[in-house]
């Protein structure tokens, strides 16, 4: 019933496919081994083209650059170096995209490539630059396929995974559902590979709301093709559904997946609570910058930030950690340390840490004119 009706309101839809879905893997190879599948890609062109022929806009990302590059430059370690990933990466892009487009050209389609990196997306002006691409390309029934910029970006400003990026792009370009196509079913209640007698691992179909128990259970990844695990997806998850976005894990290995997806089938895992929209700019906030800082604010801001919908001014503040500038984006913690919210602040970490606790008149003496009432503007503060 749910799923009838996503698919009732669908117009344009995010497909992630994990490198391991488009890999040779299963011809004998360890997973450091193998490289890219032909014909698994080819199979994926003919679906997509189905899916656009129904008359929806598709969007891709696709992993698989460092796993082509690897196996081409037959670096098949475990311990790489950031240039030895960096270099695989830039070799395994563009064969990865040679073979998407071979594949597209057969079926009529074109496709264009979009790489993008934390610093694009954490910039507003090349945020919107980014969604303006995808939807001229969108117009003209050109598939885009994006992936992180991953021979550029080195650790400490990556986005990290694809499932990530997924959610990010789904609220980019206001996708009406997020398809991550994954070797596994979806979320289990419990490990699938435990062998603890009567504790069989059932597949979870639904999941309304992402809280700590379902994060603990989906657990990290130890599978060296893909950077995420369940764990990713489910964050990616929690993304989109802030954004009003469903999301959904499936088993990309099934050949018959997204026929099913599309028919309603009950398969793989859907996270979706039917509510909850921070729009754009404010999810944005919330969820696309990273955190340069933290501020952890008393009852009395706590109750006025959450319940009363008010700015954080500075008499709130109890402590400030890190080191950031004016504008950048920062948790909000009450003084149990638990996350009510995150924000653009109106000073730089030095200042706050001068006026924290201060009422405004003070505040005027200690820093002169140029100061601001508000810590957090309440139009930049989104409350969980
Ligand atoms: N961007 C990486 C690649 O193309 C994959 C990241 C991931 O698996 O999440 O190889």
């Amino acid at each position: 019933m749910i799923r009838q009706e996503i698919l009732k309101n669908l117009k344009r839809v995010v497909i992630k496919i994990g490198s391991s879905v488009i890999s040779n893997k299963n011809k004998g190879r360890s997973s450091l081994e193998c490289g890219l599948s032909k014909d698994w890609v080819r199979h994926y062109a003919r679906k997509i083209k189905v899916i656009q022929d129904n008359g929806y806009d598709v969007v891709l990302v696709s992993s698989g650059a460092i796993m082509a590059g690897r196996e081409r430059l037959g670096l098949n370690r475990a311990d790489l170096s950031i240039p030895e990933k960096q270099a695989c990466a830039a070799i395994g892009q563009s064969f990865l995209m040679h073979t998407y487009e071979k594949a597209f050209e057969k079926k009529d389609i074109k496709v264009a490539q979009i790489l993008l990196s934390h610093d694009d997306l954490g910039n507003r002006r090349r945020y919107l630059n980014a969604k303006h691409t995808i939807e001229a390309l969108l117009e003209r029934n050109v598939i885009p396929i994006i992936n992180e910029n991953d021979s550029v970006t080195v650790e400490e400003i990556k986005i990290g995974d694809n499932d990530t990026l997924s959610a990010t792009v789904a609220c980019l370009v206001d996708a009406q559902l997020l398809i991550i196509l994954s070797e596994v079913e979806g979320l289990y209640n419990r490990d699938p590979s435990s062998k603890i007698k009567g504790e069989k691992a059932e597949l979870v179909s639904h999941v309304g709301r992402v809280n700590e128990e379902i994060e603990r259970t989906a657990g990290k990844s130890n599978n060296r093709l893909t950077v995420g695990g369940m764990y990713t997806k489910v964050l990616a998850a929690k993304k989109t559904m802030s954004f009003g976005i469903p999301t959904l894990v499936v088993n990309g290995l099934d050949e018959k997946i997204l026929e099913n997806v599309f028919s309603g089938k009950d398969v793989g895992t859907l996270f979706w609570s039917g509510k909850g929209k921070i729009r754009d700019r404010k999810h944005w906030i919330a969820h696309t910058l990273k955190p340069a800082g933290v501020l952890i604010v008393d009852e009395g801001a706590r109750k006025a930030l959450v319940e009363m919908g008010k700015s954080l001014l500075p008499a709130g503040l109890k402590k400030i950690q890190g080191e950031f500038e004016f504008g950048k984006a920062v948790k909000i913690l009450d003084e149990e340390c638990k996350e009510i919210g995150r924000g653009l602040v109106n000073y730089n970490s030095r200042d706050l840490q001068q006026i924290k606790g201060m009422k405004t008149s003070a505040i005027k003496k200690s820093i002169g004119d140029s100061f601001y009432e508000e810590v957090i503007h309440r139009d930049d503060l989104v409350i969980f």
